[in-house]
């Protein structure tokens, strides 16, 4: 009996999971989506805890409500910046989670038949490589270690001989049937290691590719711990997790036309090449004034927002100032890159925080061809998305990457601070070209007084 309420329970809480995901499509449904996936977690943990009572009950009343204040006030207080980092430690939280169960499972001796040895090495080994890679991935985020790619010789060696050490010990354990002493702790400690190394060597700017192919890990080992305590939502979240980290990684990878490998093992960011050559061109400078008087009398306006506009937290000026030209019977959208800012929809979430509405996104495809026939684009805080070596240099670091193609509109005004360089380090000739204005400064402080000459107008 109790096993069929627990059953039923976890496919609530599977469908729940499912279609959370798909309400998470659209950012007019995510927060009903993120809603939808907490009651089906929370409907597990109760179920759970109904049929097979809470165990030492004051422990872990206690760890829920430490693990839930840290919970709500970091992700209450964290910066949008910040966002990828937090993502990166609460994933990695989840990957050590996994793998402990494992430990504790060993140490308890509980079942020794070679599928539950198996999929306890591959738990410990996947779930701490992705909490000593997600920690290293948000140290690295969080400026406590360089951004920049750690590399020493031998490096790839020494992690291939790690992991082969790894499953030298797996197999051992498996035949010798079991997973317990010296092996589980060599085992363990190993995965770490395998963990740090593996992530030392990647630029900070590929975290975000990292952090999801980590998180996919953590997937995995949450799927695997479902195999070896026979629990079924396990098992699906954890594949969920699994299948959706994945597909976003293959994404990430293909919206930068990075293949995953060289994410992982290109240490991108080492050595800048392929800059453009810009000669000794000057770039345009333009006032707030100017750029009114050219946005205030077109008919047709593009926004691309970027980084810089994460970085300035200029959200709410660009709302100003899109509202300002719409009251004057401007047409006004955005334009969304797929990897514009540092991480997966950063810009939509900047956006909606701005109460921009949804219908005037356009993704790159939609909007792609109808830069040639706007009047004025006007790019805040973008870079390397609408960077035309993309385009048409062969043997930038980024050819291939699919861009916006702003450069192909009448007018280009470019909101950013000075000279420097995007997430790929390299020049932009779209700043040189004639049909460019460059409008220098913090993008909210650009932003705030662009509002005011247009209210003047
Ligand atoms: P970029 O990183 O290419 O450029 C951002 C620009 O913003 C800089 O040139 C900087 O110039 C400017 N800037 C910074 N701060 C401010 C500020 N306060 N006010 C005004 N401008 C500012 O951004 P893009 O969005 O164009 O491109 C994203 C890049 O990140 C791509 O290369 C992508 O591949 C990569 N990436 C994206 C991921 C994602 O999931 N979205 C994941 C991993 C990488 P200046 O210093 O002169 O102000």
């Amino acid at each position: 009996m109790s096993s069929t309420v627990l059953d039923l329970a976890y496919l609530a809480t599977s469908v729940c999971f499912i279609g959370g995901i798909m309400l998470l499509r659209s950012p007019a449904t995510a927060r009903t989506g993120n809603l939808l996936s907490a009651l089906g977690m929370a409907i597990a943990l109760v179920a759970t805890a109904a049929v097979h009572g809470l165990g030492n009950a004051g422990l872990l009343l206690a760890a829920v409500a430490v693990g839930a204040i840290i919970g709500v006030v970091s992700a209450q207080r964290v910066p949008m910046t910040a966002m990828p980092q937090m993502v990166a430690l609460f994933n990695g939280m989840g990957g050590g989670a996994a793998a402990l169960i494992s430990v504790g499972e060993a140490l308890h001796g509980a079942d020794t038949t070679a599928f539950a040895l198996a999929l306890g090495f591959l738990t410990i080994l996947i779930g701490f490589v992705s909490f000593a890679g997600s920690l290293v991935a948000f140290a690295k985020l969080q400026e406590i270690l360089t951004g920049r790619p750690i590399t020493f010789p031998m490096q790839k060696p020494l992690n291939g001989l790690v992991f082969l050490v790894l499953l030298a010990l797996g197999v051992y354990g498996v035949g010798a049937g079991t997973i317990s002493g010296a092996t589980l702790y060599v085992f363990a400690a190993g995965s770490l290691l395998l963990g740090l190394l593996v992530v030392l060597p990647i630029g900070g700017a590929d975290m975000p590719v990292v952090i999801s192919l980590l998180n996919s890990f953590t997937g995995l080992a949450a799927a695997a711990t479902g195999f070896l305590l026979g629990n079924n939502a396990l098992i699906i979240a954890g594949t969920l997790v699994g299948a959706s980290g994945f597909i976003l990684t293959q994404l990430m990878s293909r919206a930068m036309n990075r293949p995953l490998t060289n994410v992982l093992f290109g240490a991108f960011g080492k050595a800048q090449a392929g800059a453009a050559d810009v000669g000794e061109r000057s770039m345009r400078v333009a006032t707030p004034e100017d750029v009114a008087l050219l946005a205030g009398y077109a008919d047709s306006v593009i926004i691309v927002p970027g980084y810089g506009l994460a970085v300035a937290q200029a959200q709410h000026q660009l709302k100003t100032v899109a509202t300002l030209l719409e009251q004057r019977g401007v047409d006004v959208r955005y334009a969304i890159h797929p990897v514009a800012g540092r991480m997966p929809g950063h810009m939509n979430v900047l956006l909606a925080e701005a109460d921009v509405p949804y219908d005037k996104l356009y993704d790159l495809d939609q909007i792609n061809d109808d830069f040639e026939r706007t009047d004025v684009v006007i790019v805040v805080g973008a870079n390397d998305v609408v960077n035309p070596a993309a385009r048409d240099t062969p043997g930038s670091p980024i050819y291939g990457m699919p861009i916006l193609n702003v450069d192909k509109a009448k007018n280009v005004v470019v909101l950013k601070r000075g000279k420097g360089t995007g997430f790929a380090g390299i020049e932009n000739e779209l700043f040189y070209k004639e049909n460019t204005l460059m409008l220098f400064g913090d993008a909210k402080d650009s932003l705030a007084k662009l509002a005011e000459e247009l209210k003047k107008l």
